[in-house]
């Protein structure tokens, strides 16, 4: 394969599940961007609550006593939402700022009640969960953490396999859950490369941080908003987490915001009036006022379109379609059933990127993700003939790698191809 001069795809408008690039190419987002645009790009109304809030007022902050009425509305209107009984919301700027959040606040919830030497935050190999300090230290893909220390950048944090909750436990032991604050999982790992829980895998961590006295915490930043079919993939799996962990989704990418709810056992003790302990974490655009107005609407729209019942009938769809390509020589395994979220991992000598590059040629956007795998997470309006479209043309992007290794033909542009898919 001849070396492939990589140009950077500047995308300067996106419609639907569609984007447009610089030198006027239209690509099919397989990847909604970074598993962000849910509700699909171009959406009038979001930029219209964008505008009215900005109009109004652009933001202010939310410490202290002070406080916006898009930030107080929308954590109301998700602590209605979230799969965590009688939570409270801390709205965040963005996913990381998230997981920052949820785990200084389970460190700080054992320092407070009396045993501080819980303070091990237990991830999963092959995690993400963004890349801020935390992040980068709780992550499992170990290239993310290189070069920051001789270590982590946080010290006391642990990992245990991906699959397998048995050797997951034992890990566990080993470290003393006396000594563990929390373990923080992603119900499906998403960068780490697609991968949906075991069978009784998510239960079981569950039941053990139950069992044990750990605090649970839910990364949903991808999941979150309606990816896996339901409203929170904690749903699906019947979860309870004492901290989840919101973003993307929650604005669709149109403005950046992030949020945790927080179980009472946790929250509670902060609001029990003047002398109560204060979680000092907080940014300045943490609940940015128009963010939060976008936020507000962006849930508007998921829920007069039913877009989570679209993800979760189109599941059976992306299934079909993108297991087709199961069969390919060039394919090791195709991931899939876990809502509008798949991976299909390419054999250790195929060149994923390559391939993605070969994709984008032919009018499809995806993006290589841990373990040789290109990444298939398309907006919720994608619709069954685009879903199709994608699977051909990774198809035809995999014929051409493995054959003549030359640009791919471009299959036949549909009338939907060229048209706004959203109104
Ligand atoms: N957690 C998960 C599961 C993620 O996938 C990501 C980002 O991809 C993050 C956290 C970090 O979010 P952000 O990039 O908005 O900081």
């Amino acid at each position: 394969m001849p070396t492939v001069q990589r140009e950077r795809l500047t995308v300067v408008h996106g419609d639907g599940a569609w984007l447009t690039t610089s030198t006027g190419d239209r690509l099919l987002d397989g990847t909604a961007g970074l598993w962000h645009a849910n509700i699909g790009h171009g959406r009038q109304r979001l930029a219209d609550a964008a505008r009215a809030q900005m109009t109004s007022l652009e933001t202010y902050h939310v410490f202290g006593r002070s406080a916006n009425e898009p930030a107080l509305r929308l954590a109301d209107r998700l602590a209605e939402m979230v799969p965590v009984a009688g939570s409270k919301i801390f709205l965040t700027s963005g996913g990381s700022d998230s997981i920052e959040a949820a785990c200084k606040l389970a460190r700080l919830h054992w320092q407070l009640e009396g045993r501080p030497q819980k303070r091990i935050v237990v991830s999963r190999e092959r995690a993400y969960h963004g890349l801020h300090a935390f992040g980068t230290s709780i992550g499992g893909l170990t290239y993310n953490r290189t070069g920051y220390g001789t270590s982590s950048l946080v010290p006391e944090c642990a990992r245990i396999p991906t699959h397998g909750l048995d050797g997951a436990i034992e890990v566990m032991e080993q470290i003393g859950c006396e000594n563990i604050a929390a373990i923080i999982t992603e119900p499906v790992l998403g960068t780490g490369g697609v991968h949906g829980p075991e069978q009784g895998y998510l239960e079981g961590l569950e039941e053990f941080a139950r069992a044990n006295d750990i605090l649970l915490i839910i990364d949903e930043v991808i999941t979150g908003f309606g990816r896996t079919g339901r409203m929170f993939a904690s749903e699906r799996w019947q979860l309870s987490p004492d901290i989840m962990t919101m973003a993307k989704g929650i604005t669709s990418g149109y403005a950046p915001l992030g949020g945790i709810a927080v179980a009472p056992r946790v929250a509670d003790r902060f609001f029990t009036g003047k002398d109560a302990p204060i979680f000092r974490h907080g940014l300045t655009y943490s609940g940015h006022a128009t963010a939060c107005a976008v936020a507000e609407a962006n849930i508007d729209v998921i829920v007069d379109e039913a877009l989570v019942t679209r993800a979760a009938k189109l599941e059976e769809v992306l299934v079909s379609e993108v297991g087709s390509l199961r069969t390919h020589p060039l394919v090791r395994e195709v991931r899939a059933g876990c809502g509008l979220l798949a991976g299909v991992e390419l054999n250790a000598d195929a060149d994923a990127a390559a391939v993605a590059d070969l994709c984008s040629e032919s009018g499809l956007m995806t993006r290589v993700i841990h373990g040789n795998t290109l990444q298939i997470s398309p907006p919720f309006v994608v619709t069954e003939p685009e879903i199709e479209l994608l699977a051909a043309t990774m198809r035809s992007a995999l014929d051409h790698y493995s054959t003549a290794r030359v640009a791919p033909v471009i299959p036949e542009v549909s009338d939907f191809q060229k048209g706004a898919l959203c109104s």
